[in-house]
């Protein structure tokens, strides 16, 4: 596999310039480096420009509703365990009318990997205040200012029991790409939030920004990704600015595996029939 074999004839829509095209290179060179063939990913997505990225990867592709990204790939992977399953969305489509899926997604741990693409505001409707937005950000819904507090939807992750829990920068490939691939690896739920600027519409979080703010966790070799508290800790003390695996739980054991009566261990059948056997133990 090369990235050839990623990528589609579709001509991209994100406007030049735009973070998402880092993290739609970065997945792809994730999916090279991991030799994975493209008939066995399949991407999922909701509604929003990153909502588009299923249409750059020659993949699988199911192009949900706004919010439900999640939902659609949880079952998705339920269904079909030999299935690479990406969702992928951004801060609008997840923390806002998704956010109900986000939480339980969280707790239930099935094995997918969720890349956000977050930008700090709505851009495919044109430029207004998201839940990551940080509070006093001027948009045209909020103009004089957000009076909210920002989703911490890394705080949030830890905090709801998710055993993967990351953070990337569209225009550190290197580092995203590497994440991405100990995402995909990792057995069970993991988040890959990435700061992904929008160059049209977010004149405050710009890559600059990002580059002056962002603490990489990966140059600190003190940092012990495995402590829950010291994650949490860190990401208090940073304002959620970081990059690099926060948090990894080597002892994760998916949902699926803990389901007793999947095709696999031969309980449900293909025809998705009951095994008279089991109802006999239910
Ligand atoms: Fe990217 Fe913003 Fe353009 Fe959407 S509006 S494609 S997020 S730069
Ligand atoms: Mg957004």
């Amino acid at each position: 596999m090369t990235m050839a074999d990623f990528r589609t004839s579709e001509k991209s829509w994100w406007c030049p310039g735009c973070g998402d095209f880092g993290v739609l290179a970065a997945l792809q060179k994730a999916l090279v480096d991991l030799q994975i063939e493209p008939e066995k990913v399949a991407v999922v997505s909701g509604i929003g420009c990153s909502g588009k990225i299923g249409n750059y990867i020659n993949s699988y592709n199911l192009h949900t509703v706004h919010g439900r990204a999640l939902a659609a790939a949880q079952a998705l992977k339920l269904a079909n365990r030999e299935l690479t399953v990406i969702a992928a969305g951004g801060d609008g489509d997840g923390f806002a009318i998704g956010m109900g899926h986000y939480m339980h997604a969280l707790r239930r741990n099935v094995n997918i990997t969720y890349i956000v693409m977050d930008n700090m505001i709505y851009g495919l409707t044109k430029g207004q205040t998201s839940p990551t937005s940080e509070t006093g950000f001027t948009t045209k819904s909020t103009p004089t200012g957000n009076l909210e507090s920002p989703v911490n939807q890394l705080q949030l992750a830890l905090a709801s029991g998710c055993g993967f829990v990351a953070s990337g920068f569209s225009a550190n490939q290197k580092q995203l790409v590497e994440i991405i691939k100990r995402a995909i690896q990792h057995p069970g739920f993991a988040l890959v939030s990435t700061y992904s600027p929008c160059v049209t519409f977010n004149r405050v979080n710009t890559f600059d920004f990002f580059k002056q703010n962002l603490v990489n966790l990966d140059e600190d070799p003190s940092y012990n990704r495995h402590d829950r508290f010291a994650a949490m800790k860190k990401l208090m003390e940073t304002q959620e600015l970081v990059t690099g695996i926060i948090y990894e739980d080597p002892e994760s054991v998916p949902y699926e595996d803990r389901v007793p009566g999947f095709r696999e261990q031969g309980i449900v059948n293909q025809d998705w029939t009951m095994d008279p056997a089991v109802w006999e133990q239910i």
